[in-house]
């Protein structure tokens, strides 16, 4: 029995006699353990847990540049206790871990509303991925899309226009699409007709310029 193991299984809450023998007898545990006590409080808090999501495993291995490995199932405790060897570990991915929802984004882009949505406003956030863009747009003062259509938003340069996606109201809306803002900086947003007419409506809504 070693100190991380003993302080690994504490705060996966898995413990067995041995490890809490060994909590209990050594002194260098006893030195940590209030702080190891005031871990597994925050660990057994349900709300700290949130399920990771489908990208998480793509976004931990760009943030540190390595070959994607098998990442652990979405159980809360054994995701941690897979990640974590020992307790040192285990607390140093849960640090990535919270940090990752709050990554600032790479880029901020202004979206003003046309003369056609002249109450709308708002910004564009990017995050720039290998194969492509994140984009969460925060909108205000656009009403939902009526009946029968829906906004979609462009990538644009000149008369090159990539879909990121449509949707009908602009709450918390997420989007990805297969280029980059260097590549394509023009940043719009069109009401579209749902019909089989798959280019810009040209019913302009908002637009970077
Ligand atoms: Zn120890």
């Amino acid at each position: 029995m070693n100190c991380d193991d003993a302080r690994s299984a504490f705060l996966s809450g898995a413990a067995s006699q041995p490890e809490l023998d060994h909590l209990g007898s050594c002194s260098d545990c006893r030195n940590e353990w209030d702080a190891l006590e005031t871990s597994r409080q925050v660990l057994e808090d349900q709300s700290f847990w949130v399920e990771p999501s489908p990208t998480l495993e793509d976004r931990v291995v760009a943030m540190i540049g390595e070959t994607p490995q098998p990442v652990a199932p979405p159980r809360p405790r054994r995701w941690l206790w897979t990640l974590g060897g020992g307790a040192a570990a285990a607390l140093g991915a849960i640090a990535v871990w919270a940090g990752l929802p709050s990554t600032a984004p790479d880029w901020e882009v202004a979206i003003p509303g046309t003369s056609e949505a002249p109450d709308a406003s708002g910004v564009v956030r990017g995050w720039n991925e290998w194969n492509g863009t994140r984009v969460v747009l925060d909108i205000e003062g656009l009403p939902p899309a009526p009946d029968g259509s829906l906004y979609e938003f462009w990538f644009s340069r000149d008369e090159l226009h990539i879909s990121a996606g449509t949707f009908a109201a602009p709450d918390s809306v997420e989007l990805w699409v297969g280029v980059s803002k260097a590549d394509f900086p023009r940043l719009w947003i069109t009401l579209e007709p749902v019909d089989e007419d798959e280019s810009p409506s040209g019913n302009n809504m908002m637009d970077s310029g």
